[in-house]
């Protein structure tokens, strides 16, 4: 009777949903865009009705395109664009202001006075965060501070906050339940992640009332039913996490040490660190990977601020492809980059070099140089990036890496999938599922409702599809990694 678990996939451009099977396969999807909202330079905000109505269509086309009744729907799993900040009215459930989007940058100043106030060890030692913008704590601040009324409602207990599992959560569920979950949590700035509780100095650090918080629970359990008017049946909604968390689950890295690269517009790598909240010594970020059956397990994550984003640029500014499937065919036109490197610092460079004053850097141009090398350049550098910060995460972890596993857009260029591996020297594993994000939230809500029997059986479902065996010789690895960092340096500063 029960055969199909739904995701519910709110990102950042899209809000999808994702029937699965037993199996893991998925059955139908459907993602339905909404309108990015930019009041200001810099500032970027969602309107929450429509991240709300986007995800209940998906849900209810996604239904329809798999053919089957709700009432074959085991189970519901929700996994989200984090740090996306949204407060609303509890008897009402309109929200104060548009959603404040985790890429907003309104809130750097305050970030800027937090830390000349000497406030980053203390933030970084109990929420594992580089102090940011990006994160909620400044955010709900400056809805408190600056919507007019805002700060009294919430002393008053009228105003409830959530990040956009906890938007959805409260709106679909027929007892407007008020939860999120460890791993949204651990994203807000204002959670301990080693006693696992919303932390009172930085609450009153940052003058937000705990009342307006909701309950944080486990990534894998029952904590509500999906209200009837929505599909016609009553669904348990049992597995929250956030995007890059869902996708480390769905990637079936259960283990300490193992790791998942997201290409997307950005790399987002995480390495699984067990029941170990690992310090980083090299600006990386420590966050709550999930917890459920009483365990909690953390991870390490750290950034390519420009992975995809330079197979865009290739593209749209400099028009040297077609199409982004093209850089792959160019690249291989050519046995070599002939010595050119291209360093795509545009917005500076993240872990390990946080510098915020480096830029886009070509060098080892000779006058044989062409577009080919150019673009193959390009490729290799999302590669040299993100072997960057998988070198401080094994030093972190103290963990040698093993093998990566891949997914995201980008992952479908076997070009970059082959250099990654030579120039990490472990395989990279390209799984069957491309969707992992989704699968992950299907598994932790299934692994919930007993739909799925134990991680074990999980740990089956995971398929590779491809992997992508390191061909290099130690001796060239260490070369093209060398140069590699010779052509950092040159991009380092730029700005300054
Ligand atoms: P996001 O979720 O950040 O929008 P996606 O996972 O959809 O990203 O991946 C899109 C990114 O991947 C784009 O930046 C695009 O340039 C890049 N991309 C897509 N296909 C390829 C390809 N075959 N080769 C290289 N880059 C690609």
């Amino acid at each position: 009777m029960k055969k199909y678990i739904v995701a519910l996939d709110q990102g950042t451009t899209s809000s999808r949903a994702v029937v699965v099977d037993a199996s893991g396969a998925v059955v139908a999807a459907h993602g339905i865009e909404f309108p990015q909202i930019y009041p200001k330079p810099g500032w970027v905000e969602h309107d929450p009705q429509q991240i709300l109505s986007s995800q209940v269509e998906a849900l209810r086309q996604a239904v329809k395109k798999a053919g089957i009744a709700p009432e074959e729907i085991a189970a519901i799993g929700i996994t989200n664009q984090r740090e996306t900040t949204i407060l609303w009215d509890r008897k009402t459930g309109k929200p104060v202001c548009n959603a404040i989007v985790w890429q907003c940058r309104r809130t750097a100043e305050e970030i800027e006075r937090l830390k000349a106030e000497g406030a980053e060890p203390m933030i970084r030692e109990k929420t594992g965060l580089v102090p940011d913008a990006y994160f909620c704590a400044t955010k709900i601040q400056w809805i408190l501070r600056n919507v007019p009324g805002a700060r009294v409602a919430a002393q008053a207990g009228e105003l409830l906050f959530g990040t956009v599992d906890a938007w959805l959560i409260w709106n679909l569920t027929r007892e407007h339940v008020h939860v999120t979950d460890v791993s949204n949590a651990s994203r807000t700035m204002l959670f301990n992640i080693h006693t696992l509780a919303w932390d009172d100095e930085l609450l009153e650090r940052m003058e937000i009332p705990r009342a307006i918080l909701p309950e944080v629970v486990d990534s894998s359990g029952v904590i509500g039913t999906l209200d009837k008017e929505i599909l016609g049946a009553e669904i348990p909604i049992a597995g929250i996490a956030g995007d890059q968390q869902a996708a480390l689950f769905g990637q079936a890295c259960f283990d300490r040490g193992m790791v998942k690269t997201t290409y997307g517009t950005g790399g987002f790598l995480l390495m699984q660190t067990g029941e170990e909240a690992v310090a980083s010594q090299n600006g990386l970020l420590t966050t709550v990977a999930w917890r459920m059956g009483g365990r909690t397990e953390y991870a390490l994550e750290g950034s390519v601020f420009v992975a995809g984003a330079v197979v865009q640029w290739l593209r749209d500014e400099m028009k040297l492809i077609g199409s982004a499937a093209e850089s792959e065919a160019v690249a291989l036109s050519v046995p070599d980059t002939a010595g050119v490197y291209l360093v795509p610092a545009f917005t500076g460079l993240g872990a390990p070099y946080w510098d915020m004053y480096g830029r886009g850097t070509l060098v080892g141009l000779t006058r044989g140089a062409g577009r080919a090398h150019i673009v193959r350049a390009a490729l290799e550098a999302i590669a040299f990036q993100t072997a960057d910060v998988m070198e401080a995460m094994a030093r972190d972890s103290a963990t040698p890496l093993s093998q990566m596993r891949a997914d995201g857009g980008a992952s479908a260029n076997e070009f970059l999938m082959q250099f990654q591996a030579d120039i990490l020297g472990v395989p990279v594993v390209r799984p069957a599922v491309t969707e992992t994000t989704a699968l992950g939230a299907a598994l932790l809500a299934g692994l919930a409702v007993g739909f799925w029997e134990s991680r074990e059986q999980v740990r089956a479902i995971w398929r590779a599809e491809k992997v992508f065996q390191p061909k290099f010789v130690e001796d060239e690895r260490a070369a093209r990694l060398k140069q590699w960092h010779r052509a950092v340096l040159r991009a380092m500063r730029w700005a300054e």
